[in-house]
This record gives C-alpha cells, sequence and structure tokens, in this order.
C-alpha cells in the first residue's frame, strides 16, 4: 500500500505517519521560540514537525485526497 509523500520543513514525509495538523498558527509567547507563526504538524512517537501556511494547505489537502482514495475502496481488491 502507497501513501504519497509530502514535503515539510525540508523532509519528505509520508502521509500515514501524520496524527493531525494544526488549523492555527503556533504562539507561546516564549522569546525564543523557532515555531511561532508555524502549523504544528504531528507524528506518531511524540514528534512534530513545523510546517509554513503553504505546506500546511498542501498537506491538507494531500490528506483529504489519500483519505478520500481510501474510503472509495483504494486499498484492496482492485484487481478485478
Ligand atoms: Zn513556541
Amino acid at each position: 500500500m502507497e501513501s504519497p509523500l509530502c514535503l515539510v520543513d525540508d523532509k519528505h514525509l509520508p502521509l500515514y505517519r501524520i496524527l493531525w495538523v494544526s488549523d492555527t498558527p503556533h504562539f507561546c509567547g516564549e522569546e525564543d521560540c523557532m515555531c511561532e507563526g508555524r502549523y504544528e504538524v504531528r507524528l506518531e512517537a511524540d514528534e512534530s514537525l513545523w510546517a509554513n501556511r503553504d505546506e500546511r494547505d498542501m498537506l491538507i489537502a494531500a490528506l483529504n485526497r489519500w483519505c478520500g482514495d481510501v474510503e472509495s475502496g483504494g486499498l484492496e481488491g482492485g484487481e478485478l
């Protein structure tokens, strides 16, 4: 089974590793925060990546397309 790869913050990320994607930009008020204004992409094993707005939009679109494919029977039994 193949999962598309998406480029986030210089890393090619398989969609199946994503748990969720933040809808709003990160803000925590810390002066030396490196992630402020970026969108959190939560991965398995307590990992996170930080996407810019374009990457976030591209990820959401890719996830929608991928989930849609799986739900419409793209997963198994395709050889008729
Ligand atoms: Zn922060």
